[in-house]
C-alpha cells in the first residue's frame, strides 16, 4: 500500500544545496536580542537553509514558559530581514495560522502534541485551505504512525502540497538514554508507505541531550532522511525551554562538519 500524497518536492520550498539540509534556532524565542543574535550567527556558518524558533510553546505541564507569543512574530521578521534566512515557526491553533502567515513566516510546523489530536489539526487545515505556504507535521508523542499519516493526509487535503514529516521520535515510559524514543522503524515505516514524502529528523527532541545529537544526525542520514531540524541557542546554558539539548551555532557547526553523507548507489 502507499499513501495517496500529493508531495512537491523538498527543493520547491527550502534551499537543499547545502548538504545537509539543516533547519536551525532556538526552541523558543526568548528576547529580540537573543533571537536576531542566534540568527546572525547561524546565517554566518553559511550552513542553516532557514531559522526556527517557538513562539507558543505548548507545554506538557503548567506552570512553565509557554512561549513569547505573537510579539515574536516580529522579532522573526527582524531576524529574517537582516539574516535573509527564511522563518520557521509551530503552529498550534487557526488563529496561530492566520497570524503566522500575516507577518510573512516561510514555513509552519505542526508539534508532536498536536499531531496526537486529530480535531486540533483539523483546525490546522481548515486554516491553510487556499493557502500556499510550506507545512512540516511532527510525528505525534505516542509511537501511533496512524495518527501522524492522519494528520499529513488532513493538511495535504486542504491543499498543502509544500508537505515534509519531522521524526522527533516518541514517549515512553521505560527510561534508556533518549529523551524520546526514536523507534526508527516507525519513520521507516512512513518513508517506505510515501517514498516521496520528505523527512526530517529532529535529533534535538529525540535525545534531550546536546551530546547525542551528532549520533542521532548521523543516523538519520544513513537512514536516507533528507534533513535536520536542531535547536541552536547563542547561551544554552541559560535558555528558557530545552536547555540541555540546544548547542551553539558553532558546536552545530562541529556537529555538521562531522556528519557522511551517503554515498549515491551506483
Ligand atoms: C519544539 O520543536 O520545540 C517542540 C516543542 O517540539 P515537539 O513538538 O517535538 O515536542
Ligand atoms: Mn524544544
Amino acid at each position: 500500500m502507499k499513501l495517496d500524497l500529493n508531495i512537491q518536492p523538498l527543493e520547491s520550498w527550502i534551499k537543499t544545496g547545502k548538504e545537509p539540509l539543516v533547519i536551525a534556532g532556538p526552541c523558543s524565542a526568548e528576547t529580540e536580542e537573543q533571537l536576531v543574535a542566534t540568527a546572525h550567527l547561524l546565517a554566518a556558518t553559511g550552513k542553516i537553509s532557514a531559522l526556527r524558533a517557538g513562539i507558543w510553546k505548548p507545554r506538557t505541564r503548567p506552570g512553565e514558559f509557554e512561549g513569547i507569543g505573537s510579539i515574536g512574530l516580529e522579532w522573526l521578521k527582524r531576524a529574517k530581514d537582516e539574516t535573509g534566512l527564511p522563518t520557521a515557526v509551530e503552529v498550534a491553533t487557526a488563529k496561530h495560522v492566520e497570524e503566522a502567515l500575516k507577518a510573512g513566516v516561510d514555513i509552519l510546523w505542526v508539534g508532536a502534541r498536536s499531531t496526537a489530536n486529530p480535531f486540533t489539526v483539523q483546525e490546522i487545515a481548515d486554516a491553510l485551505k487556499g493557502v500556499d505556504v510550506p507545512v512540516m507535521v511532527k510525528n505525534p508523542v505516542n509511537p501511533d504512525l496512524s495518527l501522524w499519516i492522519g494528520a499529513l493526509e488532513r493538511i495535504n487535503n486542504a491543499g498543502i502540497t509544500k508537505l515534509a514529516a519531522i521524526h522527533r521520535g516518541f514517549s515512553s515510559y521505560e527510561k534508556s538514554a533518549f529523551r524520546n524514543e526514536p523507534m526508527w522503524d516507525i519513520a521507516i515505516h512512513l518513508k517506505t508507505l510515501a517514498p516521496h514524502l520528505p523527512m526530517i529528523n529532529d535529533p534535538s527532541h529525540i535525545t534531550g541531550n546536546r551530546s547525542l545529537i551528532g549520533y542521532v544526525s548521523q543516523k538519520a542520514l544513513d537512514l536516507d532522511m533528507q534533513g535536520l531540524m536542531i535547536e541552536s541557542h547563542i547561551d544554552p546554558s541559560v535558555a528558557w525551554t530545552d536547555a540541555a539539548q540546544q548547542v551553539t551555532p558553532a558546536a552545530l557547526v562541529e556537529i555538521i562538519d562531522h556528519l557522511t553523507l551517503r554515498k549515491p548507489e551506483v
